[in-house]
Protein backbone atom coordinates (compact mmCIF):
# COMPACT_ATOMS: atom_id res chain seq x y z
CA UNK A 1 0.00 0.00 0.00
CA UNK A 2 1.47 3.30 -0.84
CA UNK A 3 1.33 5.99 1.55
CA UNK A 4 2.70 9.71 1.90
CA UNK A 5 1.76 11.98 4.37
CA UNK A 6 1.06 15.24 2.91
CA UNK A 7 -0.42 18.76 4.14
CA UNK A 8 -3.47 20.06 2.16
CA UNK A 9 -2.79 23.06 0.26
CA UNK A 10 -5.69 24.83 1.44
CA UNK A 11 -6.66 23.53 5.14
CA UNK A 12 -2.84 22.55 6.01
CA UNK A 13 -4.77 19.21 7.60
CA UNK A 14 -2.10 16.17 7.08
CA UNK A 15 -3.58 13.05 4.92
CA UNK A 16 -2.57 10.48 2.64
CA UNK A 17 -1.92 11.83 -0.51
CA UNK A 18 -2.78 8.40 -2.16
CA UNK A 19 -6.07 8.23 0.04
CA UNK A 20 -7.62 11.41 -1.63
CA UNK A 21 -9.36 11.37 -5.03
CA UNK A 22 -9.04 15.11 -4.41
CA UNK A 23 -5.52 15.64 -3.98
CA UNK A 24 -3.24 17.62 -3.96
CA UNK A 25 -6.52 18.31 -1.65
CA UNK A 26 -7.93 16.21 1.34
CA UNK A 27 -11.03 16.68 0.07
CA UNK A 28 -13.29 18.36 -2.41
CA UNK A 29 -14.02 21.10 -0.19
CA UNK A 30 -10.67 22.25 -0.31
CA UNK A 31 -10.29 21.28 -3.69
CA UNK A 32 -13.68 23.81 -4.72
CA UNK A 33 -12.06 26.27 -2.08
CA UNK A 34 -8.97 26.54 -3.94
CA UNK A 35 -10.18 26.96 -7.37
CA UNK A 36 -12.10 29.59 -5.84
CA UNK A 37 -9.68 31.64 -5.01
CA UNK A 38 -7.43 30.88 -8.27
CA UNK A 39 -10.54 32.34 -10.16
CA UNK A 40 -11.35 35.50 -8.07
CA UNK A 41 -7.27 36.18 -8.59
CA UNK A 42 -8.37 36.17 -12.36
CA UNK A 43 -5.64 34.04 -13.74
CA UNK A 44 -2.79 35.71 -11.73
CA UNK A 45 -1.44 32.45 -10.95
CA UNK A 46 0.56 30.39 -13.03
CA UNK A 47 -2.02 27.70 -14.45
CA UNK A 48 0.72 24.39 -14.43
CA UNK A 49 -0.39 23.65 -11.06
CA UNK A 50 -3.70 22.88 -12.34
CA UNK A 51 -4.62 19.72 -14.67
CA UNK A 52 -6.15 20.29 -17.97
CA UNK A 53 -9.10 19.10 -16.65
CA UNK A 54 -9.51 21.90 -14.17
CA UNK A 55 -8.13 24.26 -16.45
CA UNK A 56 -11.28 23.46 -18.61
CA UNK A 57 -13.30 23.49 -16.17
CA UNK A 58 -12.26 26.80 -15.10
CA UNK A 59 -12.39 28.10 -18.46
CA UNK A 60 -15.84 27.22 -18.72
CA UNK A 61 -17.34 28.73 -16.05
CA UNK A 62 -15.02 31.83 -16.98
CA UNK A 63 -17.21 31.76 -20.50
CA UNK A 64 -20.31 31.81 -18.87
CA UNK A 65 -19.59 34.78 -17.14
CA UNK A 66 -18.26 36.21 -20.23
CA UNK A 67 -20.87 35.48 -22.57
CA UNK A 68 -23.70 37.61 -20.34
CA UNK A 69 -21.67 40.60 -21.04
CA UNK A 70 -21.28 40.42 -24.70
CA UNK A 71 -23.88 39.67 -26.87
CA UNK A 72 -22.73 41.34 -30.11
CA UNK A 73 -20.35 38.96 -32.38
CA UNK A 74 -19.80 40.59 -35.36
CA UNK A 75 -18.14 39.15 -38.32
CA UNK A 76 -16.72 40.59 -41.31
CA UNK A 77 -17.05 37.48 -43.70
CA UNK A 78 -17.63 39.24 -46.67
CA UNK A 79 -14.43 41.32 -47.37
CA UNK A 80 -13.45 39.73 -50.29
CA UNK A 81 -14.78 39.91 -53.68
ZN1 LIG B 1 -8.01 20.26 3.22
Amino acid sequence: MKHREVNCPTCRKKFNYFDSAFRPFCSERCRLIDLGQWLSESYTVPAEKLTPDEIDTLEKLHEKENSEEDGNEDKYEDDQE
